[in-house]
């Protein structure tokens, strides 16, 4: 049957139907994943190629170049098929020997996984725990850093919390040490902004489903000329994640394996509709929309985490009376908005909303009069 858009548009339709009767379709306002933009949706199910051709080559090579100029860097970025934290891992392996000694700045659950990550590989790790909502001085790395320190890993903002790092001020310590910088910004490339060569920040991984807005299943990792030197010298085993086969495949537009191809038709069009809007535009467009949902948590009593907020996900601390974790059900059930519990022992103190995606002002204000409706309701039982 030859294509037909209409046909396409009608299948959509009917499956969304479909999909809202086996599963409640609640708003995400998330720390990811997001909602995803038609068009975007639909590319998703666009025909199958053979990817060993040189027209995907080419597809591959323009992707790539819109990739560096999401990432700011001129070094490549290379995309493998898995959650972000299998680009965690990929860093991880790619970088280091067992009993390299490395710096790890951990103020929550994602700084605390590059520990768990790093130490499952016989890694000597060095962490700096960070009290809830602090983020690090580049003074205290200093402090911990050795000229045995092979690498610095930070979380560009801590998602379980949603505070961010100053990843300028790191970047231009750890530049002039034998270390390098390894930045997980899974949830901030694309929110906040992020200047990865001119920061000196060596290593940046992200994935697909945060601020990048397409489903969860690619992640990325830019690595720079320092950051090579200690990969080719690198005894950790690897091998779906060898970044030098990655680095090998990518002169020619390819991957080393089957790339996720539908995710990357949906990456592309993202891209082109991001950098035709212009980064920049969407950074301050974002972080607009972060500091209107701040002050109007604000306005209701509520505690926004950290001095430094991300513009990609807010932190909420909630007064000892209040349950976080209701309010996270109550706005699932009664209002329609999922938004994220935290997890462990916070999940009854904090939650936190996400910005990703095609969130608007209107999103935000009808979030803020639905925690209003259920605030009032806990003031109206207090004895
Ligand atoms: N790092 C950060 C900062 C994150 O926010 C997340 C996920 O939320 C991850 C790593 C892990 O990513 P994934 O769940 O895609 O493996």
């Amino acid at each position: 049957m030859a294509y037909d858009p209409l046909f396409e548009k009608l299948t959509c339709v009917i499956f969304d139907s479909y999909m809202e009767c086996v599963m409640k379709i609640n708003k995400l306002m998330v720390a990811g994943p997001t909602e995803i933009e038609d068009i975007v949706r639909q590319a998703g199910s666009n025909l199958m190629v053979y990817n060993r051709t040189p027209e995907f080559s080419q597809f591959l090579i323009e992707i790539e170049e819109n990739l560096k100029a999401f990432f700011k860097t001129k070094n490549d970025v290379f995309i493998l098929s898995s959650s972000g934290t299998g680009a965690m891992e990929a860093a991880v392996v790619n970088l280091l020997s067992p009993g390299d000694e490395v710096v790890i700045v951990s103020g929550g659950t994602f700084g605390y996984r590059w520990y768990e990550i790093a130490n499952s590989y016989n890694v000597k790790c060095l962490i700096i725990d960070m009290p809830q909502g602090d983020t690090v001085a580049p003074e205290l790395i200093r402090d911990r850093i050795t000229s045995n320190t092979k690498a610095v890993f930070v979380t560009a903002n801590e998602t379980s919390i949603g505070v961010l790092t100053d990843l300028e001020a790191i970047g231009n310590y750890v530049k002039d040490t034998n270390a390098i910088l390894v930045v997980d910004a899974v949830s901030s490339l694309g929110a906040d902004k992020l200047e990865t060569d001119e920061w000196f920040c060596d290593v940046v991984i992200t994935a697909s489903q945060k601020a990048l807005a397409i489903p969860p299943g690619l992640s990325f990792i830019t690595v720079s000329e320092k950051a090579w030197k200690l990969i080719y010298k690198s005894k950790l085993p690897k091998y779906y994640f060898d970044l030098k086969r990655y680095k090998e495949d990518i002169l020619r537009g390819q991957t080393p394996f089957t790339p996720a191809i539908s995710l990357l038709y949906q990456l592309d069009i993202r891209l082109k509709k991001i950098l035709e809007t212009g980064l920049d535009v969407i950074l301050k467009q974002q972080s607009e929309k972060a500091a209107h949902l701040c002050k109007g948590l604000k306005a209701l009593g509520l505690d926004v985490i950290g001095r430094t907020p991300s513009s990609g996900v807010i932190g909420i601390l909630f007064p000892p009376q209040i349950d976080a974790f209701s309010i996270v059900e109550t706005l699932r059930h009664e209002f329609s908005i999922e938004i994220t519990p935290s997890p462990g022992a916070d999940k009854h103190r904090i939650a936190r909303i996400g910005l990703f995606g095609n969130i608007t002002f209107i999103d935000i204000d009808i979030l803020l009069e639905s925690l209003k409706k259920i605030l009032i309701r806990h003031i109206s039982v207090r004895p």
